[in-house]
């Protein structure tokens, strides 16, 4: 364990005074709290000013501790960062009844998120903050644990999923799916654990096959199994009628190894053993998800008749889907300065470059070069809207997007056989721009084919990338007809 630095140890002091003399509902010294959130911002790797400013949370709102102070201790950014949290949680409190705001205005409180969290730190303070008032979630009445719960589900898990923070996306929503529905959250985790049994003794033959057959090729690898959340089972079996037959990443092996060439050759080995499904094998690779994560993802039939899915990935890229936002932090510290002199940023995606250029301005201040330091506090969701499926799924585009965007945002399926849309309610067409709180329902025709002249109604690269392919697809599948007398090719 890290020794804390005397900045920390001041700011502990500080708060410890600050806050003496209250408690919380578990009835423990209120101090706890705030130590709790430092704790796991060091888990997730972020910097002293953050740690500070998360050890220091609490106190200009519940304590006689002012900004100012804060500022004269410890500095501007620090400052910055305390404010931002303190604004967060005062506006909240305005927003008295949890329920009139979600589901249908809680964009509300998102979009302020997103006004505040110019600083992404912020956000990220208020994720930790969050994360331990879920952990003790226990000890307030029932109709608050409820409020907390539904919030937490509703608003920071997927703010969590946004930022690629995998593993407290899945803690959030599982403590709180646990109390927004506790009969459901038993009844599946039962399902759940019953699964992993049933499939223990298979699942070993299957690493044990697989890990000759990667030795023989000698590519190094890390292979574990993926426990599949609660509420992500929830989600899912809603979205396939009930039907667990249909939900066929029940059972998932990870495999991590040390490039992307070994990623690709991996995948090789998997197929040359087992059976893949049509249509299952997704390189997030090539094409990463909107979040940054990257992976190639196959299922496939054992040879016990069984549905596993794989997931290969680099240690990079795993590091990155577990802690998402707050490992690039971490990461590009120590990458940075040698990628800025070099002039080659290539480790993330480029659709979180920015937090590149947070980093790289860092590092030239550390070498004492004069920056402008407003751009550090680039606001992330600036050239981004966010609009709603008619379920209330947020779906965050970048400025600009039409509804053919939305449309293979979703599923490049959904994409392919669009035939219309309504916004709001009302039809609308495929060249209107969305905007920021659009409900945007597609609609979607199986006789429909992707046209060519969709591709000047098309902005993100993500949509022309799947809709190019389509047309590809489509184009050859043409060709072929006339010549029916010739034999198709043979898929394997
Ligand atoms: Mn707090």
């Amino acid at each position: 364990m890290k020794q804390d630095s005397e900045r920390i140890k001041h700011a502990i002091d500080m708060a410890t005074k600050a806050h003496e003399g209250q408690f919380r509902k578990t009835g423990e010294p209120y101090i706890v709290h705030p130590l709790a959130v430092k704790k796991i911002l060091e888990e997730w790797g972020m910097d002293e000013d953050t740690i500070i400013a998360g050890i220091l949370h609490d106190t200009v709102e519940d304590t006689d501790l002012t900004l100012k102070d804060i500022k004269q201790e410890f500095g501007e950014s620090v400052a910055f960062l305390v404010d931002g949290v303190t604004k967060l949680s005062v506006a909240r409190n305005g927003m008295r009844d949890i329920d009139t705001y979600l589901p249908e205005t809680k964009d509300n409180f998102l979009r302020l998120m997103i006004a505040l969290g110019s600083d992404i730190r912020v956000l990220i303070i208020k994720l930790a903050d969050r994360l331990h008032n879920l952990r003790t979630l226990s000890a307030l009445p029932p109709d608050k644990q409820k409020k907390i719960a539904k919030e937490s589900l509703e608003v920071f898990a997927p703010l969590a999923d946004r930022l690629n923070m995998g593993l407290l996306r899945v803690e959030m929503a599982d403590l709180a799916f646990k109390y927004v529905d506790p009969r459901r959250f038993e009844e599946l985790k039962t399902l759940i654990d019953k699964y992993n049994k049933s499939a223990a003794q298979s699942l070993k033959k299957i690493e044990q096959e697989i890990g000759e057959a990667l030795n023989k090729e000698k590519i190094h690898f890390e292979l574990s199994g993926r426990v599949k959340s609660v509420y992500s089972l929830h989600k899912k079996l809603a979205k396939h009628n009930q039907n667990i037959g249909e939900i066929y990443d029940l059972t998932a092996l990870r495999i991590i190894v040390d490039d992307i060439t070994d990623c690709y050759l991996t995948l090789g080995v998997i197929h040359s053993l087992y059976t893949p499904m049509g249509g299952r094998i997704k390189d997030y690779i090539a094409v990463p998800k909107q979040n940054g994560y990257q992976s190639l993802h196959t299922t496939v039939i054992t040879k016990d008749k069984r549905i596993v899915e794989f997931q290969i990935r680099t240690k990079e890229m795993h590091e990155y889907a577990e802690h998402g936002l707050a490992a690039s932090f971490y990461y590009n510290e120590q990458k940075l300065t040698e990628s800025y002199k070099t002039g080659k940023i290539e480790h993330l995606p480029t659709n979180l470059l920015w937090i590149t250029e947070l980093q790289m301005t860092a590092a030239k201040l550390r070498e004492g070069k004069k920056v402008d330091l407003r751009k550090l506090k680039l606001n992330l969701f600036a050239d981004k809207i966010f609009v709603y499926t008619p379920k209330g799924d947020i779906i965050d585009l970048p400025k600009g997007s039409l509804p053919l965007d939305f449309a293979y945002s979703l599923h490049s399926e959904i994409g392919d056989h669009v035939v219309g849309v309504k916004i709001n309610g009302k039809m609308s067409n495929l060249n209107k721009k969305l905007e920021q709180g659009d409900v945007v329902e597609i609609l979607t025709s199986k006789n429909q084919t992707p046209k060519q002249t969709w591709l000047e109604k098309i902005f993100t690269p993500h949509a022309r990338q799947k809709l190019l392919r389509a047309l590809r697809i489509k184009n050859e599948k043409d060709k072929e007809k006339p010549d029916q007398h010739i034999p198709p090719v043979k898929k394997k």
